[in-house]
């Protein structure tokens, strides 16, 4: 393809983006295809002889749309929203273009400068405390990392790092094995599943303290765990705690929590992922209080800010502790700017060396939705959750199961987890609209999350309509 084609084919592909956005709500939300549906549908082994881009576009709609879940459509209501904006999808084309690998300064000045730019733009829509921040060339800073679990994968890496070696100073005959073996980790028994998998790979038990009955991680809890496992001659070292749930979007206590791990010497990381987004309007920025205890913080613009994956935030208040705990400096790296201020050498704060110029698509959404922007997308979205919690509330043969207070409603039928489960199952197979279950104790519920960018109150109206019959369904079933 040369420039030309380029040109023509591009011009003809944003229409066909923008084609698929504009009529996605007439394609069925979830696929119905089996698992191994594609194979059959295309060559064995990749054509000796170039396909035409026709060939290509052609296929799009034969082989990849019949296997396609619809995330942004407006009857997609399951796990968290993922983020799509126009100003994001041309950012990252852009990205494409410029194509430059920013693991250093050097490697690409403007893909750093931009990144730490933007990551003190957001830090201040969220009134993140100072420390956080890079503006005054302090100690803290926030990198744009893939995913909230590489986040927090890398902030329990760097404390175990940090108190390796504070207590290989202290004793010097310890070995990091003898140390590692007594390392223990703490988040509440709702956090995501990405935080045990980090205790996982960082080789550390991670405990789990159980929450109270609003799902809440509270300081009465932690403080017995710390006690109960100090007296056993374990270490405690790191507590992740979570705003905003996945499963019902709960709140750990941080104003409880926070001191603790402040006076017991605990990195505390905050995983905000999906609920992060909202802190940026004033009426929910207190969920954020407390975070000033946090020795890191993020949440993930690519669920709720309208900036597409990946995009994931991540600021912590002592870069050092990051940046230096698995410092690696070979000769093709170095260069002759010291690490400091705007010259970050992003790849000392993430796993992999290579990263992309993802900072552009934030910059561009910032920019064309103005902080009143997204402020309005964020606040339209807890409005819809509301309104399909009152519609739920309406209907005494539901209940809801957890206090709504983002975009995310949890309810089930009052009954068996059988009959909810059956109730799912059959609104999944009718496939209209789109849900995933969570477990809250030992009861089986339904999520609604409200996803799409483009989700009116008339989606949520049909959503709910729909459900109704769904139950009515299931209901007659049972009685018979
Ligand atoms: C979605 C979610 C995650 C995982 O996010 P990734 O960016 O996909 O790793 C982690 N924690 C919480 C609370 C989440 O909701």
């Amino acid at each position: 393809m040369n420039s030309s084609e380029f040109r023509r084919r591009g011009k003809e592909m944003v229409d066909y983006v923008a084609n698929y956005l504009e009529g996605i709500e007439g394609r069925q939300v979830y696929p119905d295809v089996e698992p191994g549906y594609l194979r059959p549908l295309i060559p064995a082994a990749a054509p000796q002889e170039p396909d035409t881009f026709e060939d290509i576009i052609n296929d799009i709609e034969k082989i990849i749309m019949p296997g396609v879940t619809h995330w942004h459509s407006p009857y997609f209501f399951a796990y968290f929203p993922t983020a799509s904006s126009y100003p994001a999808m041309l950012a990252d084309m852009l990205c494409g273009a410029i194509g430059c690998i920013g693991f250093s300064w050097a490697a690409s000045p403007a893909c750093t400068e931009l990144e730490t730019v933007m990551m003190d733009w957001l830090g201040k829509m969220l009134e993140l405390p100072e420390a956080f921040l890079a503006v005054k060339a302090g100690e803290g800073g926030g990198v744009i990392q893939g995913s909230a679990s590489e986040a927090t994968l890398m902030a329990l890496l760097a404390a175990r790092t940090k108190v390796i070696h504070r207590l290989q100073a202290e004793s010097p005959e310890l070995t990091q094995a003898a140390i590692m073996e007594n390392l223990v980790a703490y988040s509440s028994d709702q956090a995501h599943s990405s935080v045990e998998r980090a205790g996982l790979i960082g080789g550390v038990k991670l405990k789990a303290i159980p929450s109270d009955g609003n799902f809440a991680m509270r300081g009465s809890a932690l403080q017995e765990a710390l006690e109960r496992d100090k007296a056993a001659g374990l270490i405690p070292f790191f507590v992740a705690a979570t705003l905003g749930t996945t499963t019902c979007c709960s709140f750990d206590n941080l104003l409880e929590v926070g001191p603790i791990c402040n006076k017991e010497d605990l990195w505390l990381h905050i995983d905000a992922a999906y609920a992060g987004s909202a802190f940026i309007c004033p009426e929910f920025r207190h969920l954020l209080n407390g975070v000033e205890f946090a020795d890191s913080f993020n949440f993930n613009p690519h669920k709720w800010l309208l900036v597409n994956f990946d995009c994931s935030a991540m600021w912590v208040k002592k870069r050092a502790d990051l940046a230096n705990a698995f410092r690696l400096d070979p000769t093709y790296l170095k260069h002759s700017h010291q690490d400091s201020g705007f010259i970050t050498d992003y790849r000392h704060w993430q796993i992999p060396l290579g990263r992309r110029f993802r900072s552009l698509k934030m910059w561009f959404v910032f920019r064309m939705y103005g902080v009143k922007g997204l402020q309005a997308y964020i606040r339209k979205h807890v409005q819809l959750s509301h309104e399909f919690e009152s519609l739920v509330r309406q209907d005494p043969r539901f209940e809801i199961c957890a206090e709504v207070t983002l975009g995310l409603v949890c309810f089930r039928l009052k009954g068996s987890n059988k009959v909810n489960e059956a109730l799912l199952q059959r609104i999944n197979n009718a496939k209209k609209i789109h849900l995933v279950p969570c477990h809250l104790r030992d009861k089986f519920v339904l999520r609604f999350a409200i996803c799409s960018r483009t989700v009116e109150s008339v989606h949520v109206q049909v959503a709910w309509e729909h459900i109704k019959e769904m139950a009515a369904d299931v209901l007659q079933a049972e009685r018979k």
